[in-house]
């Protein structure tokens, strides 16, 4: 006969509040000793006067039309906004322009090829990944593509894509509050 659960187990909990990745710092990274006191930015270390800075990381993120003016939205395959609404784009790496961010998300998404782009705005965002959140700018450019016939969902990142004029429902539905700030923005002055 199985032997009843053990009262001690511990039953799995929800995952904790998402918290800033700040909080997390319980050492210091150049000397290794225990922080003193955690959650603040900069973390500074008293014991070796080592300072380190917690800045957002930085990302891009495009809007672009077809030939009837109507936006391209992504709709989101993975967490963060699994199913909800995103814009093209992503991630800058160390060393990369936003430029070539651009057109290297893009193109690993939905397999499209960046004709020109405009820079529209930024607006800070968060991203919540694993119980952290992680600060980021986010940068908007109105691009255009090469051509929208070779669209096709590239690196699994995303589920699918909808053409449409953004109204209220799509508006509501944005993963991100910075793509719906941009994408506001781009509606009231184009
Ligand atoms: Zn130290």
């Amino acid at each position: 006969m199985a032997k009843k659960k053990s009262a001690t187990v511990s039953e799995p909990t929800a995952s904790p509040r998402p918290r800033p990745i700040r909080q997390a710092w319980k050492f210091c990274p150049r000397c290794g000793v225990a922080a003193t006191k955690t959650g603040k930015n900069p973390f500074h270390c008293e014991a070796c006067g080592h300072t380190h800075f917690f800045g957002p990381v930085s990302a891009v993120g495009a809007i672009t039309t077809d030939s009837e003016g109507k936006v391209l939205l992504l709709i989101r395959g993975k967490d963060p906004g699994k199913g909800k609404f995103g814009l093209p784009g992503g991630f800058i790496d160390a060393g990369e322009t936003a430029e070539d961010a651009l057109r290297r998300e893009v193109f690993e998404e939905i397999r499209l090829k960046v004709k020109s782009m405009t820079y529209l705005c930024s607006y800070p965002n968060e991203y919540i990944y694993q119980g952290f959140i992680l600060p980021v700018t986010d940068m908007f450019f109105v691009m255009e593509v090469q051509t929208f016939d070779a669209i096709e969902s590239g690196d699994g990142e995303i589920h699918g894509w909808h053409f449409c004029h953004p109204g209220k429902k799509e508006l509501k539905n944005f993963a991100f509050e910075s793509n719906r700030r941009a994408m506001e923005l781009y509606l009231k002055t184009r």
